[in-house]
């Protein structure tokens, strides 16, 4: 599930003259980078493929018209964001309204005046920089910078539906850091605050491969989603970021398992079937989890499904 950040400042012309194309082109140099098309059809492939920040759309075209091509990218979750500017040589309130209607966030008429056509595109650029911005701040941890819970839990649903369609193994870590409340306490507040980052960071830094994901579950706990993973992957994955942490080498004095900081790693690999669901997978790490905090902590636990059947216990056993 991408950011909607790279299109920022991706302006996307679909006019099926050339000689406009060639005019707001020249119009916008210095706005950001132009592409075009010059039917609907080609413009919302396009639009798919790219993400552009704002789509010119032309009205009168051969095919699709353009109330039509806006109103297939406001219905298509890929393109709803890209802000679509309408531009017509109808005058009048009742096409005005049409675009607006249709999805449009404005409406520019032929024949250009290019400070006009200059200044729109500008407004909306930076509106939609905005937009971006508090999309990505909205997603994310406000203390550790990871993803934070609500985007969690989307991301992953949709990877736990791809991986059942597609029969792959997904594996869930959850993670938590070894005696954070005696280190709160032994340290304070502030340096508790610091501790997370750090681990929150050395948590990122080891979680690199394409589509894993790293989140703040709450509190001292991180949850990562690791796609394609095995039960072996996931063993190997928990070792290392256990290792990761200890050698940042945060001293603790207050824990009973390490002179310094150290985490404990509770994970599930398993391969989606129809009656599951991503509570039994949040659950099983969250029983992996209690079995290393049971061993000792500072280790990494990996079970898997279905060749561990235990019962799903109630609440939460490792906040004991
Ligand atoms: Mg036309």
């Amino acid at each position: 599930m991408p950011e909607l950040d790279a299109g920022t400042n991706l302006i996307l012309i679909i006019d099926d003259s050339a000689d406009t194309i060639r005019l707001l082109s020249g119009m916008l140099k210095g706005h950001g980078q132009i592409l075009f098309a010059t039917s609907g059809e080609a413009g919302i492939r396009l639009a798919q493929a790219q993400q552009p920040a704002l789509i010119l759309l032309d009205v009168e075209m051969a095919g699709m018209n353009g109330y039509e091509v806006c109103a297939a990218l406001k219905t298509d979750p890929t393109t709803t964001d890209c802000a679509v500017i309408i531009v017509t040589a109808h005058t009048g309130m009742g096409s005005e309204i049409r675009a607006l209607e249709a999805g449009a966030v404005d409406f520019i008429t032929k024949p250009f005046n290019p400070p006009v056509v200059q200044a729109r595109v500008q407004t909306h650029l930076r509106l939609q920089q905005h937009t971006a911005m508090m999309r990505q701040l909205a997603n994310r941890d406000g203390l550790t910078g990871l993803y934070n819970r609500r985007y969690f839990d989307k991301a992953l649903t949709q990877e736990f539906e791809r991986h059942r369609r597609q029969h792959l193994s997904l594996a869930l870590a959850l993670i938590d850091i070894d005696h954070f409340k005696a280190y709160n306490d032994h340290y304070g507040h502030p340096q508790g605050d610091i501790c997370l980052q750090r681990v929150a960071t050395a948590i990122s830094t080891a979680t690199r491969r394409p589509g894993e994901l790293a989140a703040r579950y709450g509190g001292e706990e991180f949850v990562v989603i690791l796609p394609h993973s095995d039960a072996d992957d996931t063993k190997r994955y928990g070792e290392r970021l256990c290792e990761v942490v200890r050698s940042l080498q945060l001293p603790h004095h207050a824990s009973a398992t390490a002179a310094m900081v150290t985490i404990s790693i509770g994970s599930v690999s398993m391969v989606p079937s129809e009656e599951s669901t991503t509570l039994q997978l949040i659950a099983l790490a969250d029983q992996a989890l209690y079995q290393a905090k049971a061993a000792g902590r500072n280790r990494a636990i990996v079970s898997t499904w279905p060749l561990m059947p235990r019962p799903i216990g109630k609440g939460s056993p490792h906040a004991v």
